[in-house]
């Protein structure tokens, strides 16, 4: 196994974890590079007074589009958050069967969104995307100029052609283990150049085993793109944490 240090967990729910702080300090103790996302502006706060306290901890600002049905309204709570964060999301559409009714108002959201984060500037977006690659890419096509701002599509599912539009659009790519295990999604990533890739676990949202992901688990992440490449893990390791380097200093 490689060393956790210097390796990036891009999309993480450190606060769904049964202690919070806990999870934060064992990301900062591990040396993962580790954006916290947030389902909730509610949960802002608390997430971005753990992570000021860190070196290799960041929070996001979310509104995750499956608690848009019932939370649209907290969008003004999220446009009072924006300034004081560089990082946005959980957010995006899912068209999956449990929250296909929502779409309109996750529209709506998703692009009140995009157009706040291209008026303020130099934001990067986690980017949920279930069910709805081409909605999703439509949006960021008419609402966020690429010097406005960059997207960074978590567990992108699309088809091939999709992807290909994605690149041309400047997305980048957050990768987890479990997109590994499926072969067409497999065969998706394999379009993505290096110097797009970053990775994620999505923790406590997949597993290792029995146990939840935790940020050290990108390691594993970082192995099986080394086998999908042909490229030793160290060598992925280093172009995912320059991608990372570029995204943030762009
Ligand atoms: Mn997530």
């Amino acid at each position: 196994m490689i060393a956790t240090a210097g390796l990036v967990d891009f999309h993480c729910h450190l606060d769904l974890y049964p202690d919070h702080a806990a999870a934060v300090q064992d990301a900062e103790t591990a040396g993962v590079f580790t954006l916290a996302v947030t389902t909730t502006p509610r949960a802002w706060p608390r997430n971005h007074e753990l992570a000021q306290c860190t070196k290799h901890v960041r929070a996001a600002l979310g509104l995750h589009p499956q608690l848009v049905a019932e939370r649209e309204n907290e969008i003004e709570l999220w446009d009072r958050h924006l300034a004081e964060t560089r990082y946005v999301g959980e957010v995006g559409l899912d068209a999956g069967p449990r929250f296909f009714k929502s779409l309109d108002a996750q529209k709506r959201v998703f692009q009140h969104v995009l157009q706040r984060c291209a008026q303020a500037g130099d934001k990067i977006i986690t980017v949920h995307s279930i069910r709805t690659a081409k909605a999703v890419l439509d949006l960021v096509e008419a609402h966020l100029p690429p010097e406005r701002g960059k997207i960074v599509l978590h567990w992108f599912t699309g088809t091939k052609s999709e992807t290909k539009r994605a690149l041309e659009l400047g997305c980048y790519f957050s990768i987890n283990a479990a997109m590994l295990h499926n072969e067409r999604h497999t065969s998706m990533v394999q379009e993505i150049p290096l110097d797009r890739l970053l990775t994620e676990t999505d923790g406590p949202f997949t597993s290792v085993g029995e146990r939840c992901s935790n940020p050290s688990d990108v390691a594993l992440v970082v192995e099986a793109l080394g086998r999908l490449y042909q490229l030793p893990a160290k060598q992925v390791a280093k172009s995912v944490r320059d991608n990372l380097r570029d995204l943030v200093s762009e």
